[in-house]
This record gives structure tokens, C-alpha cells and sequence, in this order.
């Protein structure tokens, strides 16, 4: 078999390697699974991209290409992590629309003598969903070693884990994920919020850093810690249900706010809609951002924005949507255009810490059981902050 070309971790004879990433390098791309209210019109071709997961990702992969923004980095996610417990003799499952492990795929003829970009259109494998315990384990030793037969280059190795396995089996799972030849795209499932805790937050920064070529999708603004901490390239969900995945046949808790989830910048995190119309009154602000700006445009508002407290209904969903990727787009672009890695990480962590900060201001009015913006611990860990103690929250 070949040397596939632009593999970091195998010896090469090409003397100009194509980067399989270079489309996506240092991007935070948008992940998608209903595209209805998707805002795919906001994607920048030069900036972002695009991940298809869910059962109907394909139709709509090529829907956006065909019809919307044929330059666009794309990545299809066959999400059988979603359906299928990974085994360690089945950590795949097969399917005729990938370049499965083990099928060759033609390899691209440079055409010059310079390098050459990576394709647009990257795959996932369809691993399917790796429990934290010793059958997981040996699926992804089996995985691993089966996507490194492959000689896709569009061809990135998917790692749906469990989220236990960022403190259970932390060193574990980094010894897999080196042996890898492939990028690796992790995604992290739990019913509830992967990262939501400190111990979480800090494994997971610890798997990333640790790993070249190494991918974190379907998160929120876990995201941007992976980034600063050395993540090739990241999605956020447009969804609760596409910022991470969850165990096959679990149902995640759905509450009773039907309200969407808003990016509420000075805080930093998502918050129901109804809860901010309930809670910031007088103090909330308008929010500028691009996709707020064109709403006050649309309803001829004067102050040129929209208050965060406006998102109260399910049909809101779409606006908040654009607003939210219009509000994590800007703050990556802030982040990005720091002169040094070391800033970056500076950068993003005086935000985290200003919206520690800013939590007594929210609730000062608020009885003790309802301090519903305080800040989670992950965030604090973020902030370079110490935990609370003897908080309820986590
Ligand atoms: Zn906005």
C-alpha cells in the first residue's frame, strides 16, 4: 500500500506533503444536524465550514454544496455513534458511502511542485460508540488500528467517546489516540453536559493538548478552550443536541422551557431565552452582533440591535441561532488575531474571567435558589479560577 500523503505520524517519501487539514486548520466550524434552522447562510467559505451529522447528513451535505456554498469546507459525520455500541469486533459499521478502512481511495496527482491544500470534503469513519470500560477500550485499540489502513487523505478517524473516559481513562485514551496515523476528531457523548465539570474540563484540555492533528466537534464553547490549547480545528452545535452526542438508546432530559438557548456573551455560556427575559430585565443590553444587527434592520429598530431578552418562543429559535454563531465567530476571530499562541490563550482566558466576574452583578437580586448565573465550575476552571466550595452548583 502507498504512503498515504500528508500523514505526520508515518515517514513520508513525498517531498511536498498535502496537509489533509489545510481547509479546516484553525477553524471552529458549525455542526449541524436539522439544517431547517440552521444559519449555513452565515458560514464563511474563508473563515468556517460545515459538519453534516445525523441520518440525514449526507442529503444535506450535498444540498449546501450543490446550492449554497460550493467552496466551503465540509465534513460528513455517518453518526454511528449515535445508534451502535462500538465492540471490539464491530467498531465500525460499514457503509457504502464511505471510504471505509481498508479501501483504497485514488490518491490525488500533485500537479506542481508546491504543496498542496487538503480537499474540502473530509470524512469521518463510522465509529460507532465507545463506553468507558474494557470492551470500549479494545474497540478503540481495533479501531485505530483499522482506520490506519486506509489511504483516504480526506478520511479524519472519529472518536465518540463516553466522557468518563476524560478522567477514567485519560492516559488510556491518549496512548490509543497517538498510535493513530490518522486525524483524530473526538466527540464526547453524555446525557448531559460532557464538559460540565471541572475534573471534565480539565481532562479534556489535558487529552488535547497532548495530541497532534486532534479535532474537538460537536461541543459548545469547549471549543475554543480546545483551540487555544492546541485542537487542529473544532465545531459548536446550532443545537442542544448537536453540541454533543449521547449514549445510543438514552433520551436527553428535555425540560419544560421551550424556549431556544441563547449565547449570552457577558456570561459565556447558553442560557433559555426565557430565563434571560425573566432574570436581566432593565440591565439587559442590546446585542450588536451581525445576525441582531440585520434583525433590528428587518424591524426597523432603532438602536440598531436586539435585546438577549427577545428570544421567548420556539419560533425564535432560527434568530437565536444566527446570533449565536454571529456571537462565537467574533470571539474566536478576537482570539485568532492574537499574535501568539500564548496570547490567544491569555485572550480567552481574561473573557472566561470577566464573565466569572460579572455573576454577582447578574443575580444580586435573585433569591438563593434560583442563582441561576453563577458560574458553572467548568468555567471557573477555564477562568484560571479556584472552585467554590461548598457550592450546590456544579
Ligand atoms: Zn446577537
Amino acid at each position: 500500500m502507498p504512503t498515504p500523503p500528508g500523514r505526520t505520524l508515518s515517514p513520508s517519501t513525498d517531498p511536498h506533503p498535502i496537509d489533509p487539514l489545510a481547509a479546516v486548520r484553525g477553524r471552529i466550524l458549525l455542526h449541524v444536524k436539522d439544517t431547517a434552522k440552521a444559519p449555513l447562510n452565515q458560514v464563511s467559505a474563508h473563515r468556517s465550514g460545515v459538519v453534516f451529522s445525523g441520518a440525514e447528513a449526507t442529503k444535506n451535505l450535498n444540498s449546501f454544496v450543490m446550492d449554497a456554498c460550493p467552496e466551503c469546507p465540509t465534513v460528513l459525520d455517518p453518526s454511528e455513534y449515535e445508534r451502535h455500541f462500538a465492540t471490539p469486533a464491530a467498531p465500525f459499521t460499514r457503509s457504502d458511502q464511505l471510504p471505509l478502512p481498508g479501501v483504497p481511495a485514488p490518491r490525488p496527482s500533485p500537479e506542481s511542485a508546491e504543496p498542496q491544500p487538503g480537499g474540502r470534503r473530509l470524512h469521518l469513519t463510522p465509529t460507532r460508540y465507545l463506553r468507558c470500560d474494557e470492551d470500549g477500550e479494545k474497540a478503540l485499540r481495533e479501531a485505530v488500528a483499522q482506520a490506519d489502513e486506509a489511504s483516504d487523505p480526506t478520511l479524519i478517524l472519529a472518536v465518540p467517546i463516553d466522557a468518563q473516559w476524560l478522567t477514567e481513562r485519560t492516559d488510556t485514551l491518549i496512548s490509543l489516540l497517538h498510535r493513530s496515523r490518522l486525524p483524530k476528531a473526538l466527540i464526547l457523548g453524555d446525557k448531559d453536559n460532557p464538559t460540565g465539570s471541572k475534573i471534565r474540563a480539565k481532562g479534556l484540555r489535558q487529552v488535547i493538548s497532548s495530541c497532534s492533528d486532534i479535532a474537538l466537534l460537536r461541543t459548545d464553547l469547549a471549543a475554543v478552550d480546545a483551540m487555544v490549547h492546541g485542537a487542529v480545528f473544532a465545531s459548536i452545535g446550532d443545537t442542544s443536541s448537536a453540541r454533543h452526542a449521547a449514549p445510543p438508546g438514552s433520551r436527553p432530559w428535555r425540560g419544560s422551557d421551550s424556549s431556544p438557548n441563547v449565547l449570552y456573551r457577558p456570561l459565556m455560556r447558553y442560557i433559555r431565552g426565557a430565563k434571560l427575559a425573566r432574570y436581566l430585565e432593565e440591565e439587559a443590553r442590546d446585542c450588536f452582533c451581525s445576525a441582531c444587527a440585520q434583525w433590528a434592520d428587518d424591524h426597523h429598530r432603532y438602536s440598531g440591535g436586539r435585546p438577549p431578552t427577545g428570544f421567548l418562543d420556539p419560533v425564535d429559535a432560527r434568530d437565536a441561532h444566527a446570533h449565536n454563531m454571529a456571537v462565537w465567530s467574533r470571539l474566536w476571530a478576537e482570539i485568532a488575531r492574537q499574535p501568539s499562541p500564548e496570547g490567544a490563550r491569555e485572550y480567552w482566558r481574561r473573557v472566561c474571567d470577566s464573565a466569572v466576574g460579572l455573576d454577582s452583578w447578574h443575580h444580586k437580586d435573585v433569591p438563593e435558589y434560583e442563582k441561576v448565573f453563577a458560574a458553572p465550575a467548568y468555567l471557573r476552571f477555564w477562568a484560571g479560577r479556584p472552585e467554590r466550595r461548598n457550592t450546590w452548583y456544579r
